[in-house]
């Protein structure tokens, strides 16, 4: 290990591996610093990965990267207690590439990708907690220069730069002074499990051949009533599950975590998809609610954001997210080298370069999302199980006159809430759910 690196990255979640990759390409000394015995070692759940967002990162990634399956069906159950109201599209142009998504589990997607960062020079140190930042005498705490950090053992490494790509937690962006506490209705906490189950039993459940995938999203009754939402990946010889609510609803409403879990997985449907499955881990995690009221400065003298830390989230999508700021980071870090300067002003082109990303516009919108859940948390359950009783109702063979049946489904509508407001919550959940 040097005394002095370039730039100094810790964390080596996709955010940090992205960053430490693009800025050891162009020639920079750099160090990336993960507290885990590897990369991924903390990130124990599946997920998507987004094919055309991605390559931004790393172009062509598919042809190496430890991918599960490729996703070529999405659905969307809209679940009662004892029914579901389906939607869904499997698309067999998606199985061809340039691909469309690909299932992935992260402590094998996060490992592959520090070894990118490493393969092109950065020196990766796995089991080296960062605990703090070290500032430049004479800069005060409002206008902090940072020029370094420090190890759980005491070292000091100098930097002239630090990423922090710490994820959602951020304790060192907020020890710098760039973050504040957010509230808890600022993150979702959601308890994740992956089930061992083979190959074949996974393509003849959900209708897919050999690596073929699908993702399901659920609305309404996982989340016992609250907002928030349930998801199911096809990996190779597993499935990945996750439930999860607001964080403030499931302190105020004493939903236990691991409950919500166990009450979705025995729901009779539910159950259908994961017969015969063998629990193989066990987690919760917190996703930032994101939104750009609740975004971190992004950087400042000696220092730059990425990923979650940045709050750099949409929906739950923000693995992509953390690999592009990591390369806008980074681009912005090489271009300050070129200039011998890592001031606050020579760093500020990253945020110019964020702001011209896909998904910043999204996160500029989520503000307005998240207090109408926090007006409505009911929401999600009364539209979810509206569509059920409509559906139930509509599917119901009886000796009704057409006239008659209309009118009775019409009656479920108004029986429900003002039909403004169903209209409304069901608009609010198009861009809430964003499942996949
Ligand atoms: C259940 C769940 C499902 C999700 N599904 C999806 C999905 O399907 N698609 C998607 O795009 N996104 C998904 N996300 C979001 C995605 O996981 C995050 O947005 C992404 O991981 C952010 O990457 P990151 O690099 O910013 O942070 P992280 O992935 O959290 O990485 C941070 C790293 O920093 C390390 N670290 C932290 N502090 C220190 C320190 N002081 N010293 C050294 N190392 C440190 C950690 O160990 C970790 O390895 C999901 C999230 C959850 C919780």
């Amino acid at each position: 290990m040097k005394e002095y690196y370039d730039a100094i990255v810790v964390g080596a979640g996709p955010g940090g591996s992205s960053a430490a990759y693009h800025m050891a390409q162009q020639g920079l000394n750099v160090a990336l610093f993960e507290k885990g015995n590897k990369p991924g070692d903390k990130n124990v759940y599946g997920g998507t990965i987004y094919r055309r967002s991605t390559q931004e990162a790393f172009p062509g990634f598919w042809e190496e990267a430890p991918l599960e399956r490729t996703v070529i069906t999405d659905e969307v159950w809209f679940l009662e207690h004892d029914s579901a109201v389906k939607m869904g599209f499997t698309g067999l142009e998606f199985k061809k590439p340039p691909y469309n998504k690909f299932t992935a589990l992260r402590s094998k997607f996060d490992n592959w990708l520090a070894e990118q960062a490493k393969d092109v020079g950065a020196e990766l140190y796995t089991n080296t907690l960062v605990t703090d930042l070290l500032y430049q005498k004479g800069f005060l705490a409002s206008g902090k220069r940072i020029k370094g950090v420090k190890l759980y053992d005491g070292t000091q490494i100098k930097a002239g730069v630090v990423i922090l790509a710490e994820g959602v937690n951020a304790p060192l962006a907020h020890q710098a002074g760039l973050r504040k506490k957010l509230p808890t209705n600022a993150f979702t906490l959601y308890t994740c499990e992956t089930l061992a189950l083979s190959p074949k039993t996974i393509e003849e459940r959900f209708e897919l051949e050999s690596g073929e995938g699908a993702t399901i999203g659920f609305a309404g009754f996982p989340t016992s009533g609250s907002s928030g939402k349930g998801g199911l990946w096809t990996n190779h010889d597993n499935l990945s599950i996750i439930v999860g609510g607001r964080l403030n609803e499931m302190v105020s409403k004493q939903l236990n975590p691991h409950h919500m879990l166990e009450r979705f997985k025995s729901h009779p449907l539910i159950k259908r998809l994961l017969h015969g499955a063998d629990s193989l881990e066990y987690k919760a995690y917190m996703i930032p609610k994101g939104g750009y009221s609740l975004m971190p400065k992004l950087f400042s003298d000696g220092v730059l954001i990425v990923g979650d830390a940045a709050i750099m989230i949409s929906g739950r999508r923000g693995t992509d997210l953390a690999m592009i700021s990591g390369k806008k980071a980074a681009e912005t870090v090489v271009q300050a080298k070129a200039r011998e300067d890592f001031s606050k002003k020579s760093l500020a082109n990253y945020s110019h370069k964020l702001n011209q990303q896909f998904f910043m516009k999204d996160i500029k919108s989520k503000t307005k999302e998240k207090d109408y859940y926090l007006k409505h948390p009911d929401a999600d359950y009364l539209v979810n199980s509206l569509m059920n009783e409509i559906a139930y109702e509509f599917f119901t063979e009886d000796l009704k006159e057409q006239n008659e049946k209309q009118k009775l489904l019409f009656s479920k509508v108004y029986q429900k809430q003002l039909p403004i407001k169903s209209f409304v919550d069901l608009i609010q959940g198009i861009n809430h759910w964003r499942f996949g």
